[in-house]
């Protein structure tokens, strides 16, 4: 990995924790004046041996999961492959060997379905667009990237008529409608990424910089699904989308996984896809219109898309497979009221391997997301030795296709384990930072609901503050699991360490966090490093613990803010599932 991170770490200021490795109890808040100078960087953590780990959460035991679970053993963990099985089979054994009970019934596995869509001879693709100008041809890569995702073996688009529809977004709540007077059945709808408000920098546009659900890509196609369009294609700049094409291409070619039709019913595009800004500019040029004039003009309220004087053909054969994965699953019951539950989560999946590459072909995943499963495996080792034993059960959860579109999540809320009125929180973790102690902690499900305050407190005893998602421009709340808990009203927690270094501040932080987004966000750079710090990391899963604790001790449930994007449906009878 580049060096960094260490240097980072090493560069020390002012430190305000002495500990290494276990941080189970905070030190006591103390004076500014009492703050001791800097200690040296801790010496590399040891990691525990396999099959020794405590119950506290240490930086040894998190370190030893998190090796083994991004080790090149596993292949990436990609669903439907060896590293597939080796993940769940060894995340069980583990569930076992803490002490957990199976979390699905008797079992310790969900299946969830899916249907898997690669495209055949992807390199031979092209977008071959007949315009105004003349025709023009857009190369697989280095222009666009486009798949079919519903298992189509065949997808054949003659002269699909090509229209611009801004943002694709028809948002009623904001009076707002990017299709207004437009029929796109069988169309080709091209779309910008993100939305208006962040577009237009105007703050009273949607959420203003914040990404709201509307900028994601998931939205564009299912809105663009809905208007009857054949295809849809999203114009990718890398600060609306919060990351640079490379990450379009490693996540959008190979197999595409979905959730079979009869899980995920409403119309379908055949197939949906990116271009690069520059080939949008080109594809917009030749037919006689200019794409960032008309990209400005969807920002403005009153938007009208267009039709372009341009019509798309595209053909491209699929292999497609109904397969599956899966979710794994531990439980412990609760003492008093087993029937409700607070759920951890953490996504296993990762992005696997690619032959194509030169050097190393293996997407480790150790930051995304070794670091969730690692700090799941802590947290409910923790609570299996907890006395007493916490009053409502604690259920943790390994979710698989995360990557592929939070679809191990989605399967799991429409068959859960505990009816969702009963479900009290899901404290989801993914891709936590390692980056050493942090004086904050950034909850990117900030303002949402009461769970502010808990997470406000186990900060707090650690003397550390919180801070809203520094980077809500790039939608990270809807980039993770916990979306589809919070699409059907259960409250959410979703955080991890802030950017604030105790050695070095926001700036180092903040260096340190756009180096792993440019350098090793979905790379296979992404790799367990010897060197890590892991004090920040343990503070912020006893700070997750701690909040769970306190919600599996209580009677009442925690609430969402009146101005919440999500509210608890009207309560109907609950039938419990029997664990
Ligand atoms: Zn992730």
């Amino acid at each position: 990995m580049p060096p960094l991170l260490r240097r980072v770490a090493l560069a020390s200021a002012v430190a305000l924790f002495a500990a290494c490795g276990k941080q189970e109890s905070a030190p006591p808040p103390q004076p500014a004046a009492a703050v001791p100078a800097a200690p040296p960087k801790p010496a590399p953590v040891v990691p525990s041996a396999e099959g020794k780990t405590t119950p506290a959460i240490t930086a040894e035991d998190f370190a030893s999961r998190l090796q083994k679970i991004s080790g090149d053993a596993f292949e990436g963990r990609k669903p439907g492959t060896i590293g597939e099985r080796m993940s769940t089979a060894w995340i069980k054994d583990q569930f076992e060997q803490i002490g957990l009970k199976p979390g699905d019934g008797a079992s310790w596995i969900q299946t969830v379905p899916m249907v898997e869509t690669t495209l055949l001879d992807a390199d031979g693709v092209s977008l071959d667009v007949a315009a105004k100008d003349g025709a023009e041809h857009f190369a697989y890569r280095t222009d666009m990237i486009i798949n079919a995702l519903d298992g189509r073996p065949a997808v054949d688009i003659e002269n699909s008529q090509i229209v611009f529809a801004g943002y694709g977004v028809v948002a009623p709540e904001q009076s707002w409608n990017d299709y207004a007077g437009l029929d796109v059945r069988g169309k080709t709808v091209v779309v910008l990424v993100n939305d208006p408000g962040f577009g237009s920098g105007d703050a009273t546009l949607f959420k203003g910089r914040a990404l709201t659900y509307y900028g994601r890509w998931t939205y564009k196609y299912e809105e663009a699904a809905r208007q009857g369009a054949a295809a849809c294609l999203i114009v990718h700049d890398t600060a609306g989308a919060g990351y640079p094409w490379d990450v379009v291409i490693n996540s959008w070619s190979g197999p595409q996984p979905a959730l079979p039709p009869r899980e995920d019913p409403g119309r379908r595009l055949k197939a949906a896809g990116w271009l690069t800004t520059a080939a949008a500019q080109r594809l917009f040029a030749k037919a006689g219109a200019n794409f960032d004039e008309l990209r400005k003009s969807a920002d403005v309220r009153g938007f009208t898309p267009s039709s372009l004087d341009a019509k798309l053909t595209t053909h491209f054969r699929n292999k497609v497979d109904n397969t599956s994965s899966e979710n794994v699953l531990g439980l412990i019951r609760g003492s008093t009221r087993p029937d409700e539950a607070v759920v951890y989560s953490a996504h296993w999946d990762h992005l696997g391997k690619d032959a194509s590459l030169k050097g190393d072909q293996i997407y480790n995943g150790a930051i995304d997301n070794g670091t969730g499963i690692a700090g799941l495996l802590e947290i409910a080792e923790a609570f299996a030795h907890q006395q007493p034993p916490p009053q409502r059960s604690v259920l943790f959860i390994a979710f698989t296709l995360e990557e592929g579109g939070l679809m191990g999540s989605r399967y799991y809320v429409t068959h859960p384990s505990f009816p969702l009125d009963k479900t009290v929180a899901d404290i989801n973790m993914d891709a936590l930072p390692i980056l050493g102690p942090t004086k904050d902690i950034a909850v990117i499900s900030w303002g949402q609901s009461s769970l502010d305050d808990y997470i406000k407190d186990a900060a707090a005893a650690e003397n550390r503050t919180i801070v809203p998602d520094e980077t809500p421009e790039k939608g990270f709340f809807f980039r993770s699991d916990q979306l589809n808990f919070a699409r059907l009203g259960v409250p959410v927690l979703y955080a991890r360490s802030g950017l604030n270094l105790v050695d070095g501040g926001e700036d180092a932080g903040r260096t340190a966090y756009a180096d792993y987004t440019a350098n090793r966000y979905h790379k296979p750079a992404d790799e367990y490093d010897p060197a890590w710090d892991f004090r920040g990391v343990i503070q912020d899963l006893e700070a997750f613990r701690a909040v769970g604790q306190k919600l599996a001790d209580e009677t009442t449930f925690p609430e969402w803010k009146p101005d919440a994007d999500f509210h608890r449906p009207p309560t109907t009878t609950p039938k419990p599932k029997s664990q």
